[in-house]
């Protein structure tokens, strides 16, 4: 028997379409590790939240492994400290791991891999997080590309490589370790999570799927930029954490319309992906630094997170991302435009304050898009204009949004509610 090789499972908690899964098991035994890592549990990534997302994704990983003669190891403490730990209880040759982008994974991944060349141990990097992998696509300069177009259209004629079916059964090794319980909720965070938030894991994130892909995607060019109703996927905290493969959701839609506006948002994904790649302080940093001087106004700030600046629409987003952690895509343009460009507030306080709540929070596609809005980003048209009462007008036109997500004004008679 082949010795076993230790998958450190990141944000890519699934079992189908999963490479460096896939690759481990044609091998031999496998050793699934998730490791809860202290240094992200200590930091804006412990926003309550993603950990309890995370922690419904562990379960139905740890089920779906289990079923499949497996399970899931989870540890905390430091990720590479424990990763070499059970490498050296299982006897694992190698370690597989699918590649990321944010500073912080490529740090990980670093020092991962100078532990695996001090131990004699094999470090794979494989895809998965993206459906295209970052610096796959270069423009004719060999850079990353800044622009989205021209990236949509190299992306769009890129071969993909074909989605891979879930394994049957896995492997493990004799010297597997007993799994021990996986943390609850309270041990790791502070504050309650939404209480409307969507349930994690690969199992909820595959209906989500299929149940758009057969009712939801034919009408998302009509419906898509609506800010009540359904007319979005909903998908973004599964492909966050990888509970879905944005390589299937991306194949699977070509083949359910003909029509690319959905794989178009699925492309922004790996746009900012690749950018981050190239430019991973993103998170702080200017990415096209423009000289600008923003007003330190920490009253209109703490109005704008709290949802009491007074404009319906702006403050119904706000109750909508603490009640339910997520937004749809038109709501975030229109908080972060108005805090960036009508208060002329740092577009780092308004991320950091969607990093504390939204369940799909992400460094590369939420610092992307905010930098796009405050002109310092990707955006061709960094000047553009924006008027909050306009936005309000065009995409909630009979107040339904507001009406939904302001209950208390609706209940002082300050609205009137829908019929
Ligand atoms: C200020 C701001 C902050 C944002 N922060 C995040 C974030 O932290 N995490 C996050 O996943 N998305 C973020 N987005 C992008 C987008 O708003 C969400 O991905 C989308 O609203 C999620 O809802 P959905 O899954 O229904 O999207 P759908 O419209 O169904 O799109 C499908 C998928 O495409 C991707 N996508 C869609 N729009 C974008 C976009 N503009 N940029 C990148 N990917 C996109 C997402 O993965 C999404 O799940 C942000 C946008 C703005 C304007």
């Amino acid at each position: 028997m082949n010795s076993p090789t230790l998958v450190l499972f990141t944000r890519d908690l699934r079992i189908h379409d999963h490479p460096a899964l896939a690759a481990a098991a044609a091998n031999g035994p496998v050793v699934p590790l998730f490791v809860l890592d202290d240094a992200l549990l200590d930091g804006v990534h412990a926003a309550p939240n993603r950990v309890s997302f995370l922690l419904d994704s562990l379960h139905d990983l740890r089920v779906a492994l289990a079923d499949r003669g497996s399970t899931l190891l989870v540890h905390r403490g430091d990720v590479v400290a424990e990763t070499m730990r059970v490498v050296a209880t299982t006897g694992a040759t190698a370690v597989h791991i699918s590649a990321d982008v944010s500073a912080y994974a490529a740090h990980r991944q670093r020092l991962l891999c100078h532990a695996c060349h001090a131990g004699g141990i094999d470090l794979r990097t494989f895809p998965g997080v993206t459906v295209v992998p970052p610096g796959e696509l270069r423009t004719g300069n060999h850079d990353h590309y800044r622009v989205f177009t021209p990236y949509f259209r190299a992306w769009r004629t890129h071969r993909w490589r074909e989605p891979l079916a879930a394994r049957h059964e896995l492997r493990v090794p004799d010297s597997m370790p007993r799994p021990r319980p996986i943390p609850a909720l309270e041990t790791l965070v502070a504050r309650r999570p939404s209480l409307q938030l969507a349930l994690g894991g690969e199992i909820a994130g595959r209906e989500r799927m299929r149940h758009w892909l057969a009712n939801g995607i034919a009408t998302y060019a009509a419906t898509h930029d609506a800010l009540s109703g359904d007319g979005t996927s909903q998908l973004s905290p599964y492909l966050h954490f990888g509970c879905v493969s944005p390589l299937e959701l991306a194949t699977r839609s070509l083949a359910a319309t003909d029509d690319d506006a959905f794989v178009r948002q699925l492309c922004w994904r790996d746009f900012h992906h690749q950018v981050t790649a190239a430019f991973p302080a993103i998170a702080h940093r200017d990415y096209r630094p423009r000289g600008r001087t923003w007003s330190h106004r920490p009253d209109l700030l703490d109005a704008w997170r709290r949802g009491h600046t007074g404009v319906d629409v702006l403050d119904a987003t706000m109750h909508q991302l603490r009640d339910e952690g997520w937004i749809p895509n038109r709501a975030r343009l229109i908080a972060a435009g108005y805090l960036v460009k009508t208060l002329g507030i740092d577009w780092r306080a308004g991320a950091a304050h969607f990093m504390d709540w939204l369940v799909d929070g992400d460094v590369a596609n939420n610092s992307g898009n905010w930098q796009w809005v405050a002109g310092t980003g990707n955006d061709t048209r960094p000047n553009r204009g924006f008027n909050v009462e306009r936005q309000a007008h065009r995409f909630d036109t009979d107040g339904t949004y507001a009406r939904e997500h302001l209950p208390a004004l609706v209940a002082a008679g300050h609205m009137e509610e829908t019929a």
